[in-house]
């Protein structure tokens, strides 16, 4: 088991030496996307290797004057990372929007790298809409002739159905393993499933299910109940992962994380594409349109669904006391949504922290000090409930 979680650990943690040794070994292309919307199973039915930007935890140095300070650490990496010349090996990047600070980032990167191949394509981002389906449909079409052009190679109906099973495969392995968790039946600690997901942003994903299936295989079950430390849910960083760090201390202050939220974690896994639908394009669409009613995204506008009530919900249900919400710093989309959750969970009573995160670094020592808090309170109230009872 431990060989499996190493391979992931390693991909996950040197994310690029991984993509370059695998296009070495192979010789494929591979074609770098930025979260969250983008449907990679386009760029693996063109032969190519998808690989998900991620943040690097390198202090920002020459791409920190092209963007305000006041941006997202993610969006700021970006931009450092290939301003720096780091990205060079992806044989090109696709955006589908998100947010402000990521159009921003594109423009950059066009701007400061000309040479790059930067295609964009705006999902659009109200979902509710009559048109919002045939917009999404019209988008995906547009973004599969582009690929096409830019990899100069034909994507079959065939090979775009062929990918959506073998990611929906590596979506339903990782939920299997997330149920697990949450039923106490496996051990794995929050940063280990961190690196089951983040790994499957980089790696090949036929690959990536072997080994899924290999770990699966091999974990130790248990049928005891879960043990009495605080269960907790966390919630929060949209593009990108919370360093390990932060998901062990959390843990080693005597709460286990049983489920979550995070865009590296279960909201990447969260929606499969629906394979009975016969056009590939129009299933790849519905995913996209119906992904918020399995994990609410605040970048998205969506009437009928409201994060922080989904929230309530998803914390009931996998049995957690209390809710830790992992807020980037000058993540608008967040900021936005966060005194509606704060304003719900204080009104059902449900224990919740915020943390506000930060690429340039986070005061571990202050973190423990809130989560030690925050746990003691969970015990303090769950004896008193138990007294009362
Ligand atoms: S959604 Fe938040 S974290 Fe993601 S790019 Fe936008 S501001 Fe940054």
């Amino acid at each position: 088991m431990n060989t499996v979680l190493d391979k992931f650990a390693q991909a996950a943690q040197r994310p690029y030496e991984h993509v370059k040794a695998w296009k070495q070994e192979r010789g494929v292309k591979a074609v770098g996307t930025l979260p969250m919307h983008f449907p990679a199973e386009i760029i693996h039915a063109t032969g190519a290797l998808p690989v998900i930007v991620q943040e690097m935890p390198d202090a920002i140095t020459s791409g920190g004057g092209a963007m305000y300070p006041f941006f997202c650490g993610y969006t700021r990496s970006i931009v450092d990372q290939v301003t720096e010349d780091q990205l060079g090996f992806l044989d090109a990047i696709m955006f589908t929007d998100h947010c402000v600070q990521l159009l921003s980032a594109a423009d950059v990167i066009r701007i400061s790298r000309p040479e790059t191949t930067i295609h964009f394509h705006q999902l659009i981002a109200s979902l509710r809409q009559p048109w919002s389906l045939e917009s999404s449909v019209k988008t995906l079409r547009e973004l599969v002739a582009d690929l096409e052009e830019v990899l100069g190679v034909v994507v079959t109906e065939e090979a775009l159905r062929h990918s959506i099973s073998v990611f929906n495969e590596n979506r339903r392995l990782i939920r299997d393993l997330y149920q697990m968790r949450r039923t106490g039946q496996i051990q794995l600690r929050a940063s280990q499933m961190q690196h089951i997901v983040k790994s499957s942003m980089v790696m090949d994903k036929e690959t990536h299910n072997a080994l899924l299936r290999e770990l699966i295989a091999s974990l130790k079950t248990s049928t005891a109940p879960r043990s009495d430390e605080v269960a907790i849910f966390v919630s929060g960083h949209l593009c990108h992962a919370p360093r390990p760090e932060i998901l062990d201390l959390i843990e080693d202050c005597g709460a286990t994380i049983v489920d979550d939220d995070l865009y590296t974690g279960y909201r990447y896994v969260s929606t499969d594409v629906d394979a009975g639908i016969g056009d590939p394009i129009v299933a790849l669409a519905t995913a996209y349109i119906r992904k918020n009613d399995n994990v609410p995204c605040p970048t998205r506008i969506d009437p009928e669904v409201d994060w922080e009530e989904w929230l309530l919900g998803a914390v009931d249900r996998c049995g957690a006391q209390g809710l830790v919400v992992l807020l980037v710093k000058f993540c608008e989309p967040h900021y936005f949504a966060y005194p509606r959750i704060k304003a719900a969970f204080e009104r059902n009573e449900v224990p919740h922290l915020m943390i506000e995160t930060e690429h340039d670094g986070v005061a571990m020592e202050n973190v423990r000090t809130k989560v030690e808090s925050f746990v003691e309170m969970i015990k303090v109230q769950r004896a008193a409930r138990a007294v009362a009872a």
